[in-house]
């Protein structure tokens, strides 16, 4: 059994929950490759140390003094170093940041040093070797991540190697600039870890127990769930639901690698199991539930419209040629409705209802604003009947109206949309009458 281990910020911000850490990866011979984010907050105020970086950085690269800022950065680290009564030093590394910053050494350097500092901090605790992330995950000379190199890189590299901490985040171009991903991307490199060694599991360690059925923020104390496919995950984040980098999940599903989200301070919880399919059946009909605000819609009506070819591919050339994304295309006999992110869209919709009316000359248009769109998601929705039923009837028993109802073809999921004002009662009603009735 081989398993790759990332830890997210809030697990490595300070000396007790590097140690809560330890303990997790010395409890599991199986554990052998770790992958640190930067220290995270250590209280809900705290600063994330990538963002002390950040801050850091553009006083060096604006020529102001940047010493204060890099003490506090040091500071963040040698608590961590006395906590866990280490004998390291940082003092050089420090020293090559510092000449670094002042010969402008960039932005995602800057960030990268979170991760590295961090890395080595948790090779010296464990006693792992330690791999500067920059000498196995390669980014093309346009900066574009390659992940043919890196997959043999970093296969190459661990074949020797039977404990490492791979720092995550970032990684370097050939010539040796260091690049980061997106934020977030400690879990890209972690999955990237697990793709090469062949791993049997990637447990991505963060600070809650798992995906919530729904939103804490909307439903007290959600229900965890235990176990979602890639596919439902990719539905569910797409509409808010975050807790993974999206890009970590491609390079483990291609290989059939499970993923655990794991708690690190409740390390007795289960977590939940990201797999590619299997046979379990979730605990409730539905998966998931998310959403978000700030939708709208645009009514295009034309008599005869559906017998005019080429009409729905006219519509959303507008909004291409506009540069605007479309959510969803509900259509009627007579009618089509284009739902778009209403920030994206509020700057462009005079040019686009100009455009509709250039290209397809309908009898009217009609928009509305302040829309949400709920994603309702479960693999177990295929194979169970009423369940659209019992979801539009939990809706008009809150008096929530709906707007418009998409089921995918995939039958994964049924999006729904509702005034904004309507969307917490609406998740609420739909997270009651599937989870709550069956407790
Ligand atoms: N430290 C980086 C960030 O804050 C990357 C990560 O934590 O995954 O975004």
């Amino acid at each position: 059994m081989k398993k790759v281990v990332k830890f997210g910020g809030s697990s490595l911000a300070n000396s007790d929950q590097f140690r809560k850490v330890g303990e997790i990866i010395r409890s599991e011979e199986s554990r052998r490759y770790v992958v640190p984010s930067a220290p995270g907050k250590r209280f809900p105020e705290d600063t994330k140390v990538t963002d002390l970086l950040y801050a850091c950085y553009n006083k060096a690269a604006a020529g102001e003094d940047f010493s204060r800022e890099l003490k506090e950065i040091s500071d963040r680290y040698y608590e961590i170093i006395c906590g866990l009564e280490l004998s390291l030093s940082l003092e050089e590394e420090f020293q090559q940041i510092e000449k670094d910053f002042k010969a402008q050494a960039g932005t995602d350097y800057a960030a990268s040093r979170g991760e590295f500092l961090n890395g080595k901090i948790m090779a010296a605790y464990l006693g792992f070797e330690f791999i500067d992330a920059a000498s196995v995950i390669r980014f093309d000379k346009n900066g574009n991540f390659d992940a043919d190199k890196t997959d043999s890189l970093l296969a190459k590299r661990l074949a020797k190697c039977e404990r490492a901490v791979i720092p995550g985040f970032y990684g370097a171009m050939e010539d040796g600039m260091v690049k980061t991903f997106s934020r977030g991307g400690s879990d890209i490199t972690g999955s990237l870890v697990a793709k090469a060694v062949h791993a049997d599991l990637y447990e991505n360690w963060t600070d809650v127990s798992g995906f919530l059925v729904t939103d804490p923020r909307i439903v007290d104390d959600p229900a965890v769930i235990e176990t979602i496919t890639y596919r439902e995950l990719r539905e569910l984040s797409y509409m808010g639901a975050t807790v993974l980098h999206e890009d970590a999940i491609f390079p483990v599903q291609k290989e059939g690698i499970p993923i655990n989200i794991r708690n690190t301070n409740r390390p007795e919880d289960k977590g939940t199991l990201i797999v590619e399919s299997t046979c379990r059946k979730p605990r409730y009909v539905i998966t998931g539930i998310a959403g978000k605000k700030g939708f709208c819609s645009i009514n295009i009506e034309k008599s005869m419209m559906n017998s005019e070819i080429g009409f729905g591919r006219k519509v959303l050339q507008v909004f291409e040629e506009q540069g605007i994304n479309f959510e969803h295309v509900p259509s009627g006999i007579d009618t089509m409705t284009v739902y778009v992110h209403q920030d994206e869209f509020e700057e462009k919709e005079q040019q686009v209802i100009a455009g509709i009316h250039r290209a397809v000359n309908p009898d009217f248009i009609e928009m509305e604003s302040d829309l949400a769109l709920i994603a309702v998601v479960g693999r177990g929705m295929k194979s169970q009947r009423g369940t659209a039923g019992r979801v539009f009837s939990a809706l008009a028993h809150a008096h929530v109206n709906v707007k418009m109802i998409d089921q995918g073809s995939s039958e994964l999921n049924i999006i729904i949309g509702v005034e904004n004002r309507d969307f917490e009662t609406a998740v609420k009603a739909i997270y009651d009458i599937f989870v709550m009735t069956q407790l």
